[in-house]
């Protein structure tokens, strides 16, 4: 009995002393606090931060960054925040505002630096060119975007460069499959049918790398409304030129998308994502998804073999008795 007392004496003692060794060990080292402008971002910082970035996003999935309205939880996140990723190229123009506001000392990472970007004429601007922010819509600049937060992460903290340089090579890999789906894709689709009405110019890149005509009666900013005339330009163009297509965007009205299709007879072919991913679980919850989906609703519509696209016009007489 006094022996057993005695083990079990000591096992406490031993218990107590190690105890507090084991507590510090298995405290997990703070997180670096990252912030991504919008959902696509997040994903690819989490694909490269792995288990030592915690990343906020400020626009969430299905959600329209040209438009957004901070809120002051989003300036008391970016006040926490070590480090800040925005897209550049003129998408969010609300943050120079919210960041100043916030007074954070996070280090600001544009990620797009490095890309060759589009320039389109400015809605309600004739004459005045504006970047197209859309970049990640091509796979060759998200690879781009991944190297530029593996470097800027490696840069605040040094002790985890490796894990992020091993992280973004694999992801990498990934991105570098997504390509070749991507291109096999479009190689299927006939070269008379690689065309698309969407609800904003977002697909610019897409079409530049992959080689599809994207038309859309809202310009690269879904700050302004398409124009009547925008919108009877559209019906002209689908009507004259036989445009299979016309999609729906998960982020924009989609009003003006079903207007054109009722006008025109043109079938909508889906939805798309654009500027934001889905909500967990849907189509289009990371970037890849997002990728595989798009491609996926185009090649669909395009092919012709899923339920295609411009209904044969009602007759004349038809309008005329309605
Ligand atoms: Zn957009």
């Amino acid at each position: 009995m006094r022996m057993m007392q005695r083990l079990l004496l000591a096992g406490l003692a031993a218990w107590l002393t190690s105890a507090p060794a084991a507590a510090q060990q298995a405290a997990p080292a703070p997180k670096i606090k990252a912030v991504a402008t919008i959902s696509i971002l997040g994903d690819l910082v989490r694909n490269v931060g792995g288990d030592r970035v915690a990343v906020s996003v400020l626009v969430g999935p299905n959600g329209d960054a040209h438009v957004y309205s901070p809120t002051p939880g989003d300036a008391r996140t970016l006040a926490a925040a070590d480090i800040v990723f925005v897209n550049g190229l003129g998408l969010e123009g609300w943050m120079t505002r919210l960041v100043k506001a916030s007074g954070t000392k996070a280090l600001n990472v544009v990620v797009s630096d490095g890309i060759a970007p589009l320039w389109k004429e400015r809605a309600r601007d004739a004459g005045h060119l504006a970047t197209d922010p859309h970049a990640w819509q091509s796979i060759a600049n998200a690879k781009l975007y991944v190297g530029n937060i593996r470097d800027s992460l490696s840069r605040i903290d040094p002790a985890g460069a490796p894990i992020y340089a091993a992280n973004a090579a694999a992801y990498l890999g990934k991105l570098e499959t997504l390509e070749q789906t991507v291109e096999a894709a479009i190689d299927k689709i006939p070269a008379d049918r690689r065309r698309v009405i969407v609800g904003h110019d977002a697909f610019g890149y897409f079409g530049e790398t992959y080689g599809l005509t994207f038309i859309a009666p809202q310009g690269v900013s879904t700050d302004a409304a398409p124009s009547a005339k925008d919108v009877a330009r559209i019906i002209a163009l689908i009507r004259t030129q036989n445009i299979p297509a016309v999609f729906l965007e998960n982020i924009s009205d989609p009003r003006v998308i079903e207007q054109i299709a009722r006008e025109t007879g043109a079938v909508i072919g889906g939805k798309v994502y654009s500027d934001a991913l889905s909500e967990p679980g849907g189509p289009a919850s990371t970037y890849i998804d997002l990728m595989r989906h798009n491609v996926r609703e185009f090649s669909k519509a395009l092919t012709g073999r899923e339920g295609l696209a411009v209904r044969p016009r009602p007759a004349m007489s038809a309008l005329i008795s309605r």
